[in-house]
Protein backbone atom coordinates (compact mmCIF):
# COMPACT_ATOMS: atom_id res chain seq x y z
CA UNK A 1 0.00 0.00 0.00
CA UNK A 2 1.54 3.66 -0.71
CA UNK A 3 1.69 5.30 2.40
CA UNK A 4 -0.02 8.25 1.77
CA UNK A 5 -3.06 6.38 0.86
CA UNK A 6 -2.76 4.78 4.36
CA UNK A 7 -2.51 7.78 5.71
CA UNK A 8 -5.15 9.17 4.01
CA UNK A 9 -7.32 6.34 5.17
CA UNK A 10 -6.61 6.87 8.43
CA UNK A 11 -7.65 10.22 8.70
CA UNK A 12 -10.67 9.80 7.20
CA UNK A 13 -11.39 6.55 9.22
CA UNK A 14 -11.73 9.02 12.12
CA UNK A 15 -14.18 11.68 10.80
CA UNK A 16 -16.42 8.68 10.68
CA UNK A 17 -16.75 8.98 6.47
CA UNK A 18 -14.09 6.98 5.20
CA UNK A 19 -16.36 4.99 2.93
CA UNK A 20 -17.91 8.50 1.51
CA UNK A 21 -14.61 10.25 1.40
CA UNK A 22 -12.77 8.11 -0.65
CA UNK A 23 -13.13 7.64 -4.26
CA UNK A 24 -13.87 3.85 -4.63
CA UNK A 25 -10.44 2.85 -6.32
CA UNK A 26 -9.06 4.00 -3.16
CA UNK A 27 -11.19 2.62 -1.10
CA UNK A 28 -10.60 -1.11 -2.62
CA UNK A 29 -6.99 -0.43 -2.94
CA UNK A 30 -6.82 0.15 1.12
CA UNK A 31 -6.50 -2.63 2.92
CA UNK A 32 -7.12 -2.38 6.97
CA UNK A 33 -4.35 -2.36 8.99
CA UNK A 34 -3.48 -4.84 11.23
CA UNK A 35 -1.29 -3.00 14.06
CA UNK A 36 -1.24 1.17 14.09
CA UNK A 37 2.32 2.22 14.72
CA UNK A 38 2.93 4.58 17.80
CA UNK A 39 5.12 7.50 18.68
CA UNK A 40 5.55 8.05 22.37
CA UNK A 41 6.34 11.81 22.87
CA UNK A 42 8.20 12.32 26.20
CA UNK A 43 10.24 9.31 27.22
CA UNK A 44 9.81 9.83 31.58
CA UNK A 45 8.61 7.56 34.06
CA UNK A 46 5.00 6.45 32.54
CA UNK A 47 6.16 6.05 28.88
CA UNK A 48 9.34 4.26 30.33
CA UNK A 49 7.55 1.89 33.24
CA UNK A 50 4.18 1.50 31.95
CA UNK A 51 3.58 2.51 28.19
CA UNK A 52 6.36 0.86 26.45
CA UNK A 53 6.52 -2.11 28.19
CA UNK A 54 2.38 -2.50 27.83
CA UNK A 55 3.67 -1.95 23.98
CA UNK A 56 4.74 -4.99 23.81
CA UNK A 57 1.61 -6.74 24.90
CA UNK A 58 -0.97 -4.73 22.58
CA UNK A 59 -2.64 -6.80 19.81
CA UNK A 60 -3.93 -3.70 17.76
CA UNK A 61 -0.79 -1.67 17.69
CA UNK A 62 2.77 -1.12 18.30
CA UNK A 63 5.82 1.10 19.41
CA UNK A 64 6.78 2.20 15.84
CA UNK A 65 9.02 5.73 17.23
CA UNK A 66 9.96 8.13 19.52
CA UNK A 67 9.88 11.56 20.20
CA UNK A 68 12.52 13.17 22.97
CA UNK A 69 14.50 16.04 23.65
CA UNK A 70 17.59 13.68 24.29
CA UNK A 71 19.36 11.72 21.49
CA UNK A 72 20.93 9.40 23.24
CA UNK A 73 17.37 8.54 25.20
CA UNK A 74 16.32 7.88 21.88
CA UNK A 75 18.85 6.27 20.59
CA UNK A 76 18.83 3.82 23.46
CA UNK A 77 14.96 3.31 22.84
CA UNK A 78 15.65 2.23 19.34
CA UNK A 79 18.37 -0.71 19.87
CA UNK A 80 15.79 -1.46 22.95
CA UNK A 81 12.85 -1.99 21.23
CA UNK A 82 13.88 -2.50 17.45
CA UNK A 83 12.31 0.41 15.27
CA UNK A 84 13.90 2.36 12.43
CA UNK A 85 16.50 4.97 13.16
CA UNK A 86 14.11 7.57 10.80
CA UNK A 87 11.12 7.04 13.39
CA UNK A 88 13.32 9.14 16.00
CA UNK A 89 12.37 12.68 16.44
CA UNK A 90 13.29 15.51 18.61
CA UNK A 91 11.04 18.31 19.72
CA UNK A 92 12.12 20.54 16.84
CA UNK A 93 11.90 18.73 14.01
CA UNK A 94 8.43 16.80 15.43
CA UNK A 95 6.44 18.24 12.71
CA UNK A 96 8.45 16.52 9.98
CA UNK A 97 6.55 13.27 11.32
CA UNK A 98 3.61 14.68 8.76
CA UNK A 99 5.73 12.15 6.48
CA UNK A 100 6.39 9.53 8.31
CA UNK A 101 3.68 6.89 7.05
CA UNK A 102 5.04 4.38 10.07
CA UNK A 103 3.61 6.41 12.85
CA UNK A 104 -0.02 6.66 12.40
CA UNK A 105 -0.71 7.39 16.45
CA UNK A 106 1.23 10.03 18.56
CA UNK A 107 1.04 9.52 22.09
CA UNK A 108 1.68 12.57 24.58
CA UNK A 109 3.36 11.41 27.64
CA UNK A 110 4.77 14.97 28.42
CA UNK A 111 4.23 17.43 31.44
CA UNK A 112 1.04 18.90 31.91
CA UNK A 113 1.92 22.47 30.40
CA UNK A 114 3.13 20.80 26.97
CA UNK A 115 -0.10 18.14 26.48
CA UNK A 116 -1.57 21.23 24.02
CA UNK A 117 1.12 22.04 21.70
CA UNK A 118 2.08 18.39 20.84
CA UNK A 119 -1.46 17.68 20.99
CA UNK A 120 -1.78 20.40 17.92
CA UNK A 121 1.42 19.61 16.69
CA UNK A 122 0.42 16.31 15.95
CA UNK A 123 -3.26 16.84 14.49
CA UNK A 124 -1.51 18.95 12.08
CA UNK A 125 0.64 16.52 10.81
CA UNK A 126 -2.39 14.17 10.46
CA UNK A 127 -1.75 11.93 13.16
CA UNK A 128 -4.63 9.88 15.32
CA UNK A 129 -3.80 11.40 18.70
CA UNK A 130 -3.65 10.02 22.20
CA UNK A 131 -2.56 12.31 25.46
CA UNK A 132 -2.29 11.98 29.04
CA UNK A 133 -3.90 12.67 31.91
CA UNK A 134 -4.60 15.81 33.05
CA UNK A 135 -5.96 16.67 29.70
CA UNK A 136 -4.19 20.24 29.42
CA UNK A 137 -4.23 23.36 32.26
CA UNK A 138 -7.69 25.36 31.54
CA UNK A 139 -10.85 24.50 29.73
CA UNK A 140 -9.73 26.94 27.23
CA UNK A 141 -6.51 24.78 26.48
CA UNK A 142 -9.21 21.68 26.01
CA UNK A 143 -11.17 23.27 23.72
CA UNK A 144 -8.31 24.16 21.57
CA UNK A 145 -7.55 20.69 21.25
CA UNK A 146 -10.66 19.53 20.53
CA UNK A 147 -11.41 21.99 17.50
CA UNK A 148 -7.76 21.48 15.84
CA UNK A 149 -8.49 17.04 16.35
CA UNK A 150 -11.74 17.77 14.15
CA UNK A 151 -10.11 20.48 12.23
CA UNK A 152 -7.93 18.06 10.79
CA UNK A 153 -10.32 15.00 10.80
CA UNK A 154 -8.13 13.09 13.88
CA UNK A 155 -9.09 11.11 16.79
CA UNK A 156 -8.15 12.66 20.16
CA UNK A 157 -8.45 10.12 23.10
CA UNK A 158 -7.22 10.71 27.00
CA UNK A 159 -5.82 8.59 28.64
CA UNK A 160 -7.47 7.52 31.50
CA UNK A 161 -6.90 3.92 31.70
CA UNK A 162 -9.24 2.90 34.19
CA UNK A 163 -12.48 3.58 32.09
CA UNK A 164 -10.70 0.44 29.70
CA UNK A 165 -10.71 -1.45 33.26
CA UNK A 166 -13.20 -4.33 33.25
CA UNK A 167 -13.74 -3.46 36.94
CA UNK A 168 -14.29 -0.10 36.47
CA UNK A 169 -16.38 -0.53 33.83
CA UNK A 170 -18.90 -2.46 36.00
CA UNK A 171 -18.89 -0.11 38.11
CA UNK A 172 -19.62 2.92 35.89
CA UNK A 173 -22.09 0.59 34.17
CA UNK A 174 -23.97 0.57 38.13
CA UNK A 175 -23.50 4.26 38.10
CA UNK A 176 -25.67 4.45 35.22
CA UNK A 177 -27.98 1.80 36.09
CA UNK A 178 -28.35 2.74 40.21
CA UNK A 179 -29.19 -0.92 41.33
CA UNK A 180 -29.64 -0.07 44.51
CA UNK A 181 -31.43 2.63 44.25
CA UNK A 182 -30.44 6.81 43.85
CA UNK A 183 -26.62 7.34 44.78
CA UNK A 184 -26.47 9.50 48.00
CA UNK A 185 -22.80 9.48 48.43
CA UNK A 186 -19.48 8.85 46.55
CA UNK A 187 -16.42 9.11 48.25
CA UNK A 188 -13.15 9.10 46.14
CA UNK A 189 -9.81 9.53 47.07
CA UNK A 190 -6.64 9.37 44.89
CA UNK A 191 -3.71 9.92 46.40
CA UNK A 192 -0.03 9.13 46.86
CA UNK A 193 2.96 10.03 49.55
CA UNK A 194 5.74 11.81 47.24
CA UNK A 195 8.52 10.92 48.66
CA UNK A 196 10.71 12.86 45.97
CA UNK A 197 12.77 15.86 47.66
CA UNK A 198 14.81 16.66 44.57
CA UNK A 199 12.59 19.55 42.31
CA UNK A 200 10.18 18.03 39.91
CA UNK A 201 7.95 19.55 37.67
CA UNK A 202 5.37 17.95 39.67
CA UNK A 203 5.86 20.59 42.42
CA UNK A 204 5.96 23.52 40.08
CA UNK A 205 2.76 25.93 39.39
CA UNK A 206 4.46 26.77 36.22
CA UNK A 207 4.37 23.47 34.95
CA UNK A 208 0.48 23.18 36.48
CA UNK A 209 1.69 20.80 38.62
CA UNK A 210 -0.03 19.77 42.45
CA UNK A 211 -1.87 17.22 43.72
CA UNK A 212 -5.02 18.19 41.77
CA UNK A 213 -3.80 17.88 38.22
CA UNK A 214 -2.01 14.22 38.82
CA UNK A 215 -4.07 12.62 40.87
CA UNK A 216 -7.29 14.77 41.98
CA UNK A 217 -8.41 13.96 38.17
CA UNK A 218 -8.78 10.13 39.18
CA UNK A 219 -11.15 11.35 42.08
CA UNK A 220 -12.63 14.09 40.04
CA UNK A 221 -13.91 11.37 36.79
CA UNK A 222 -14.34 8.85 39.18
CA UNK A 223 -16.95 11.13 41.13
CA UNK A 224 -18.17 11.53 37.75
CA UNK A 225 -18.66 8.25 36.77
CA UNK A 226 -19.76 6.64 39.57
CA UNK A 227 -22.72 9.04 39.66
CA UNK A 228 -23.62 8.90 35.85
CA UNK A 229 -23.73 12.77 36.49
CA UNK A 230 -21.99 16.44 36.30
CA UNK A 231 -21.45 18.08 38.70
CA UNK A 232 -23.20 21.43 39.49
CA UNK A 233 -21.36 23.22 42.38
CA UNK A 234 -18.14 22.44 44.37
CA UNK A 235 -16.72 23.28 48.04
CA UNK A 236 -12.66 22.98 48.06
CA UNK A 237 -10.20 23.77 50.72
CA UNK A 238 -5.85 23.03 49.94
CA UNK A 239 -3.28 22.27 52.01
CA UNK A 240 0.27 22.28 51.82
CA UNK A 241 2.33 20.43 54.36
CA UNK A 242 6.32 20.42 52.97
CA UNK A 243 6.00 24.46 52.07
CA UNK A 244 9.85 24.04 51.05
CA UNK A 245 8.90 21.54 48.13
CA UNK A 246 5.23 22.66 47.37
CA UNK A 247 5.58 26.36 46.08
CA UNK A 248 2.13 27.69 44.98
CA UNK A 249 0.64 24.28 44.16
CA UNK A 250 -1.83 22.16 46.09
CA UNK A 251 0.28 19.10 47.91
CA UNK A 252 -3.50 18.18 49.41
CA UNK A 253 -7.24 19.24 48.02
CA UNK A 254 -10.15 18.07 49.56
CA UNK A 255 -13.52 18.88 47.59
CA UNK A 256 -17.28 18.30 47.69
CA UNK A 257 -19.04 18.12 44.52
CA UNK A 258 -22.94 18.29 44.29
CA UNK A 259 -24.66 16.63 41.75
CA UNK A 260 -28.56 17.72 39.95
CA UNK A 261 -30.10 14.28 41.57
CA UNK A 262 -29.11 15.64 44.98
CA UNK A 263 -25.93 13.35 45.29
CA UNK A 264 -22.62 14.54 46.65
CA UNK A 265 -19.12 13.18 46.48
CA UNK A 266 -16.90 14.12 48.97
CA UNK A 267 -13.10 14.09 47.23
CA UNK A 268 -9.39 14.26 48.36
CA UNK A 269 -6.08 14.00 46.22
CA UNK A 270 -2.47 14.38 47.97
CA UNK A 271 0.97 13.98 47.11
CA UNK A 272 1.61 13.88 50.97
CA UNK A 273 -0.75 10.52 51.76
CA UNK A 274 -1.49 7.08 49.94
CA UNK A 275 -5.33 7.37 48.76
CA UNK A 276 -6.76 4.59 46.36
CA UNK A 277 -10.47 4.09 47.57
CA UNK A 278 -14.08 4.39 45.56
CA UNK A 279 -17.38 3.98 47.68
CA UNK A 280 -20.61 4.37 46.43
CA UNK A 281 -23.54 4.72 49.37
CA UNK A 282 -26.79 4.63 47.47
CA UNK A 283 -30.60 4.05 48.97
CA UNK A 284 -30.43 0.39 49.70
CA UNK A 285 -26.88 -0.86 49.57
CA UNK A 286 -23.10 0.13 49.08
CA UNK A 287 -20.25 -0.68 46.57
CA UNK A 288 -16.42 -0.11 47.00
CA UNK A 289 -13.45 -0.40 44.29
CA UNK A 290 -10.14 -0.28 46.82
CA UNK A 291 -7.71 -0.06 45.37
CA UNK A 292 -9.13 1.66 42.03
CA UNK A 293 -6.73 3.33 40.43
CA UNK A 294 -3.60 1.18 41.18
CA UNK A 295 -1.95 0.01 37.94
CA UNK A 296 -1.14 -3.59 39.52
CA UNK A 297 -5.30 -4.07 39.82
CA UNK A 298 -8.41 -3.08 41.04
CA UNK A 299 -10.85 -4.81 43.33
CA UNK A 300 -14.33 -4.12 45.01
CA UNK A 301 -17.05 -5.67 46.46
CA UNK A 302 -20.76 -4.99 47.22
CA UNK A 303 -23.11 -4.86 50.03
CA UNK A 304 -25.09 -7.51 48.46
CA UNK A 305 -22.15 -9.90 47.56
CA UNK A 306 -20.56 -9.15 44.31
CA UNK A 307 -17.04 -9.48 43.93
CA UNK A 308 -15.27 -6.77 41.74
CA UNK A 309 -12.60 -8.48 40.67
CA UNK A 310 -12.19 -9.70 37.39
CA UNK A 311 -8.97 -10.56 36.29
CA UNK A 312 -6.83 -7.85 33.51
CA UNK A 313 -3.41 -8.61 31.96
CA UNK A 314 -2.26 -5.31 31.59
CA UNK A 315 -4.02 -1.75 31.98
CA UNK A 316 -2.35 0.41 29.25
CA UNK A 317 -2.39 -2.45 26.89
CA UNK A 318 -6.10 -2.77 27.10
CA UNK A 319 -6.47 0.68 26.64
CA UNK A 320 -4.08 1.35 24.11
CA UNK A 321 -5.64 -1.56 22.16
CA UNK A 322 -9.21 -0.33 22.58
CA UNK A 323 -7.84 2.92 21.24
CA UNK A 324 -6.36 1.41 18.28
CA UNK A 325 -9.04 -0.53 17.45
CA UNK A 326 -11.68 2.52 17.59
CA UNK A 327 -9.28 3.67 15.25
CA UNK A 328 -8.97 1.07 13.19
CA UNK A 329 -13.21 0.54 13.22
CA UNK A 330 -14.13 3.72 13.11
CA UNK A 331 -16.14 3.66 16.13
CA UNK A 332 -16.27 6.41 19.19
CA UNK A 333 -13.23 6.63 20.87
CA UNK A 334 -14.01 5.31 24.84
CA UNK A 335 -12.42 8.49 26.26
CA UNK A 336 -12.77 11.15 23.84
CA UNK A 337 -10.97 14.89 24.54
CA UNK A 338 -14.29 16.29 25.76
CA UNK A 339 -14.54 13.80 28.72
CA UNK A 340 -10.88 15.50 29.78
CA UNK A 341 -12.34 18.61 28.99
CA UNK A 342 -15.28 17.92 31.51
CA UNK A 343 -12.59 16.77 34.46
CA UNK A 344 -10.48 20.51 33.96
CA UNK A 345 -13.97 22.41 33.80
CA UNK A 346 -13.72 21.19 37.54
CA UNK A 347 -10.62 21.36 38.46
CA UNK A 348 -10.73 25.08 37.68
CA UNK A 349 -13.80 25.69 39.68
CA UNK A 350 -12.10 23.70 42.61
CA UNK A 351 -9.02 26.23 42.29
CA UNK A 352 -11.52 29.11 42.43
CA UNK A 353 -13.25 27.68 45.36
CA UNK A 354 -10.16 26.57 46.98
CA UNK A 355 -8.72 30.21 46.78
CA UNK A 356 -12.05 32.34 47.28
CA UNK A 357 -12.94 29.82 49.96
CA UNK A 358 -16.38 30.23 49.06
CA UNK A 359 -18.44 27.21 47.22
CA UNK A 360 -18.66 27.97 43.44
CA UNK A 361 -21.06 26.66 40.43
CA UNK A 362 -20.38 24.89 37.45
P1 LIG B 1 8.23 12.48 33.92
O1 LIG B 1 8.70 13.71 34.58
O2 LIG B 1 8.77 11.18 34.42
O3 LIG B 1 8.55 12.53 32.35
C1 LIG B 1 8.32 13.68 31.58
C2 LIG B 1 9.18 13.62 30.34
O4 LIG B 1 9.01 14.86 29.63
C3 LIG B 1 10.68 13.49 30.63
O5 LIG B 1 11.26 12.56 29.75
C4 LIG B 1 11.23 14.89 30.36
O6 LIG B 1 12.57 14.87 29.89
C5 LIG B 1 10.28 15.37 29.28
N1 LIG B 1 10.20 16.84 29.20
C6 LIG B 1 10.14 17.53 28.04
N2 LIG B 1 10.07 18.84 28.27
C7 LIG B 1 10.11 19.00 29.61
C8 LIG B 1 10.08 20.14 30.46
N3 LIG B 1 9.98 21.38 29.97
N4 LIG B 1 10.12 19.94 31.78
C9 LIG B 1 10.17 18.69 32.29
N5 LIG B 1 10.20 17.56 31.53
C10 LIG B 1 10.17 17.72 30.21
O7 LIG B 1 6.65 12.48 33.96
P2 LIG B 1 5.67 11.25 33.81
O8 LIG B 1 5.38 10.67 35.13
O9 LIG B 1 6.13 10.35 32.75
O10 LIG B 1 4.33 12.01 33.37
C11 LIG B 1 4.13 12.47 32.05
C12 LIG B 1 2.64 12.65 31.79
O11 LIG B 1 2.01 11.39 31.92
C13 LIG B 1 1.94 13.58 32.78
O12 LIG B 1 0.96 14.32 32.11
C14 LIG B 1 1.29 12.64 33.77
O13 LIG B 1 0.12 13.16 34.36
C15 LIG B 1 0.96 11.45 32.88
N6 LIG B 1 0.93 10.19 33.64
C16 LIG B 1 -0.16 9.41 33.53
C17 LIG B 1 -0.24 8.23 34.24
C18 LIG B 1 -1.44 7.34 34.11
O14 LIG B 1 -1.57 6.39 34.89
N7 LIG B 1 -2.30 7.57 33.15
C19 LIG B 1 0.81 7.86 35.07
C20 LIG B 1 1.94 8.67 35.14
C21 LIG B 1 1.99 9.85 34.42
Amino acid sequence: MHPSSRRTFLRHAASGGAALALAPNLLFQTPPKEKLGVALVGLGYYSTNLLAPALQLTKHCYLAGVVSGSKEKAEKWQKQYQFPERNIYNYDNFDQIANNPDIDVVYVVLPNTLHRQFVERAARAGKQVWCEKPMAPTVADCEAMIKICKDNKVQLMIGYRMQHEPNTQEFIKMGKEKPVGKIRLVTAAAGFMDGRTQPHWRQLKSMSGGALFDMGVYSINAARYATGEEPIAVTAQQFVHRPELYKGVDETMLFNLEFPSGAMAQCSTSFYMNLNTLEVNAEKGSYKLSPFQSYTGVKGSTSWGKMLDAPIENQQAKQMDDNALAIMNKTAALVPGEEGLRDIRVVEAIFKSAEKGKRVLI
